[in-house]
């Protein structure tokens, strides 16, 4: 089923043109073909080389229409091959990419390979775009952002325990993390480490930093790719950095930058997770109408049944309420006003929204719902795990909670229009 994207009057040329660009791909080329690019398996499983080598033919087909018409990589500046939308311009963008599975990574646009590029671009030197930046946007490397410990609480990230010193010119790393995404097949990480001197002054944030370690430097020890959602591995790796020497050229930043960096990476990702939530919300809803006006049950459709009528109208609330939080706080942010409120508020809203459409769309569909036959059940994990990741909604809460009411304590209000 194609999407339907028209035009929006209110919104500027651009930023429609994103849009119905965007659409008309992954409408033509993109929704018909989700199987032929995504799964080229026999039924038993095993994998049909010829399948394969026709899907990775047909991703370079479309990543070069994609390139054409000026939409590859929306996040990076075109003097890295980037497309340069701004964060309005790029979550309008994603609302059409999320709606089709794995159409962001034919736009050169999927995490966490789009927040390493971020970050290399705005901390990193010239030779250390020359050397990573450039492939990873050619799609000739693959990366992986590494900070979160079992030992530690990711929530607390100042608490990490990975430790680097300095050893002539050299960093010398050791530290144990998990849920490195794309862990396997990344070349290099962007590794958060502690590099404050005990002895030193304390400042809170300037304890960290980012270091590039190449996967394949004697002493980065992947462990296993961490069991989630019962599968038995994924790509989110357990690894131990034992003893890991990388040039002192390899840090990000200037030492103690880390924090800093890291909250860069995850404001915008945040926006753009969240705006992906809502056209896989909107994926999620035409499936769930399209059963409704389809499905034949007690003697009438399901669309006539009044229960199944709620869902509809709950479902359009849950969805234009998060799309509405999420563009307001894309156009803050592009204005250059401090969005950190609003990012914790879709940070925690969004994800709940998200996993209520999916789980009506899932009860409408019933057991194709959790089938692999459609998107549905991917779609239930992701919003679930969303809640946890880039901050569980406990710590956004407490965020939005301080920010306001410092707001009064300065003696402010809260100011409505903002
Ligand atoms: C699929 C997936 C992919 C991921 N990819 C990456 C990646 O690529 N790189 C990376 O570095 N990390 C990654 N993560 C890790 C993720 O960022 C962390 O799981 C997250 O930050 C939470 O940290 P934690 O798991 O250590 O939970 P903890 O910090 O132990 O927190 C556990 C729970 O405690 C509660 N809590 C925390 N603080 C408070 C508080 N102040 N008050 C009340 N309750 C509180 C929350 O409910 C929270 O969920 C990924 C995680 C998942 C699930």
């Amino acid at each position: 089923m194609a999407m339907n994207v028209q035009p929006i009057p209110s919104l500027s040329d651009r930023i429609n043109q994103v849009r119905m660009s965007t659409a008309a791909i992954v409408n033509e080329d993109i929704l018909p073909n989700e199987t032929k690019l995504w799964r080229f398996h026999a039924a038993d499983g095993s994998v049909d080389e010829e399948k394969k080598a026709a899907s990775v033919e047909l991703r370079e087909q479309i990543k070069a229409k994609v390139r054409e018409a000026g939409l590859w990589a929306p996040h990076l500046p075109e003097e890295y091959g980037g497309s340069n939308l701004g964060f309005l311009e790029h979550a309008y963008m994603n609302e059409i990419l999320a709606y089709s599975i794995g159409a962001a990574s034919l736009f050169g646009v999927v995490a966490p390979n789009s927040g390493n590029q971020k970050i290399l671009v705005k901390y990193g030197t010239e030779e250390q775009k020359k050397k990573w930046l450039i492939p990873l946007v050619e799609g000739k490397m693959e990366s992986g952002f590494s900070m979160t410990e079992p030992d530690s609480a990711g929530s607390d990230p100042r608490s990490i325990k990975t430790t680097a010193r300095k050893e002539g010119d050299e960093w010398v790393i050791n530290g144990h993390k998990w849920f490195t995404s794309n862990g396997w097949r990344a070349d290099f990480f962007i590794v958060m480490c502690r590099t404050d001197d005990p002895e030193g002054p304390a400042e809170k944030n300037g304890k960290m930093t980012q270091i590039i370690v190449p996967k394949d430097t004697p002493g980065v020890n992947i462990l296993r790719g961490v069991p989630i959602w019962g599968r038995p591995s994924s790509d989110h790796c357990e690894i131990k950095y034992e003893d890991v020497r990388v040039p002192a050229e390899n840090q990000l930043g200037r030492t103690g930058s880390g924090h800093a960096a890291a909250q860069d990476r995850l404001g915008a990702g945040r926006v753009y997770h969240c705006m992906n939530s809502v056209g896989q919300m909107w994926r999620s809803f035409d499936l769930m109408v399209q059963r409704l006006r389809t499905r034949e049950v007690h003697g009438g459709l399901l669309a006539d049944k009044q229960f199944m009528q709620g869902f509809v109208a709950d479902s359009y609330i849950d969805i234009q309420t998060s799309r509405l939080l999420t563009i307001q706080t894309a156009e803050k942010m592009d204005s250059g006003a401090d969005a950190r409120t609003d990012i914790s508020a879709l940070k925690v809203y969004v994800p709940e929204a998200y996993h209520r459409v999916v789980d009506r769309a899932i009860q409408v569909w019933g057991a194709a719902g959790v089938s692999g036959d459609l998107p549905l059940a991917g779609y239930y994990q992701g919003a679930r795990t969303l809640r946890l990741a880039d901050g569980p909604d406990e710590v956004h809460k407490i965020l939005i909670a301080k920010n306001v009411l410092k707001h009064y304590s300065d003696g402010l209000g809260w100011d409505f229009g903002n």
